[in-house]
């Protein structure tokens, strides 16, 4: 591959032409108008303007990157987190007209995408999950047959979901009917898909995924597990690695869980197999696998110090990956998502930075597209930076992100810097006694 298309935009469009051109390879990116000024597109090797504002027609607009691809004579997409990354028209359209989807085939992505086929799939692979409807509801009635069964509390899942969108906890049988039509309704407008399942819902659970990367050979590595249980509203706030509550036998057996998984739907290309671990049993349970790179991705590589964006890029062209043994683990890595949001009530703050001074030092990465004049567009995630050390221990990661962020000024935006810098002074925090619900509680 000499030039490869960056589908996406923001701090991951920046982070992947960084290793394409350490690769020596060039970097095309694509933008809509309202990111005309982004610094992606300013180091770029070639830039083309895909469209408007809205991400139905720029990021989400498959003709327009298709043909951006074929003008600039892309022999590949990175397609990134979200926008078009699990879009199986799109992978589809890029194999016809035969430029590469750096990403899983075809076929794996499918089967991963409905996450209650995905769970029944895996069932079947001896992988654990989480008790609950085989495959996708019927109806209300049999959802209600099913959490008598199970016994409430249950949730409610969109089988396309994602974000924490179409998902409802429901403690008593009366909210059911209601709580299953809310998700419904918000399934089928956010996915366009009202597909629902349903699960027993594990109190206090921790969120443990693990990364992995497949090669074109049937090989599986991973990169270790990243604990991600610092969560507002089923999304992620802070993530780790490794994920200190595991003992080293249940790590290895999540390790191996993951990676028999990956062989068994024949995966090739960087994924992430998402658990629910329940530090009382001491039992994990699979609940979806993402098939592309995803925002934490970068705690793996500080532990690991692999390049994982290079592999993905390594692996589509059909390089071997290296053996398990080769990759070796080192001390403790933190990743704090700095938002353009109210610290306080998450609403989100866009509008232009008038002030920006980024930490640095030993072992501190910003992986970010703001500057000091920047405007961070009303149109798109809020999500402005990741803040990531990495120190020998979680301590002293812990001790390092709070200096990291006391240096982290932005202007003229609100930012969750202050949320970060409260946590990282949180006695449960730093004890490591929290879960998934941690922010409701307290
Ligand atoms: P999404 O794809 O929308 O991110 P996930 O299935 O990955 O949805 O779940 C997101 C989060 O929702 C989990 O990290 C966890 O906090 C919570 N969650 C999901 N399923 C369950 C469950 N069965 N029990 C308890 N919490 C759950």
């Amino acid at each position: 591959m000499k030039r490869i298309l960056i589908a996406n935009r923001g701090e991951i469009a920046l982070r992947a032409l960084r290793t394409i051109q350490e690769m020596g390879k060039e970097a095309v990116v694509v933008y809509s108008t309202a990111d005309k000024d982004a610094l992606y597109v300013k180091y770029a090797d070639a830039s083309i303007c895909i469209g408007p504002a809205r991400s139905s027609d720029s990021y989400l607009n498959i003709p327009a990157i298709i043909s951006a691809a074929q003008i600039s004579e892309s022999d590949a997409i990175f397609p990134g987190y979200g926008f078009l990354s699990e879009n199986q028209t799109f992978v589809e359209i890029c194999e016809k007209e035969n430029i590469k989807f750096i990403g899983p085939n075809l076929s794996a992505m499918a089967l991963m995408s409905d996450k209650s086929k995905a769970k029944s799939f895996m069932k079947r692979a001896g992988v654990p999950v989480v008790p609950g409807s085989d495959g996708a509801l019927k109806d209300v009635a049999e959802a209600e047959k099913l959490a008598d069964e199970m016994g409430y509390p249950v949730i409610l899942k969109a089988a396309a979901g994602g974000g924490g969108r179409g998902m409802r906890v429901v403690h008593k049988k009366e909210d059911l009917e209601k709580n299953f039509w809310s998700a419904e309704s918000e399934a089928l407008s956010a996915f366009g898909d009202g597909t629902m399942y349903i699960e027993k819902y594990i109190q206090n659970p921790r969120h443990i995924e693990v990364q992995i990367i497949g090669d074109e050979y049937g090989n599986v590595i991973h990169v270790g597990e990243r604990d991600c249980s610092m969560q507002r509203r089923h999304q992620k706030l802070i993530e780790e690695s490794p994920a200190t509550i595991l003992d080293d036998k249940t790590r290895q057996n999540l390790h191996q869980t993951a990676i028999k998984a990956a062989k068994s739907i024949g995966y090739a290309g960087a994924g992430t197999f998402e658990f629910l671990y329940d530090s009382c049993s001491n039992e994990f349970y699979f609940i979806e696998m993402n098939t592309r790179l995803q925002v934490e991705h970068c705690v793996s590589e500080m532990v690991s110090g692999i390049d994982i964006v290079e592999w993905m890029i390594r692996v589509a062209e059909g390089e071997k990956l290296p053996n398990q043994d080769d990759i070796k683990f080192r001390g403790h890595s933190i990743e704090c998502r700095i938002t353009a949001e109210d610290p306080k009530s998450f609403t989100p703050n866009p509008g232009k930075i008038t002030k920006c001074i980024t930490p640095n030092g030993r072992n501190v990465r910003f992986d970010s597209h703001i500057y000091e004049g920047y405007s961070v567009p009303p149109y798109y995630d809020s999500m402005i930076g990741k803040l990531i050390v990495h120190a020998d221990d979680r301590n002293k990661a812990i001790a390092k992100m709070k200096v990291a962020l006391n240096e982290l000024i932005i202007g003229g935006i609100k930012t969750t810097r202050n949320f970060h810098l409260n946590m990282m002074e949180n006695e449960d925090f730093i004890t490591n006694n929290y879960d998934t619900n941690y922010l409701v509680k307290h």
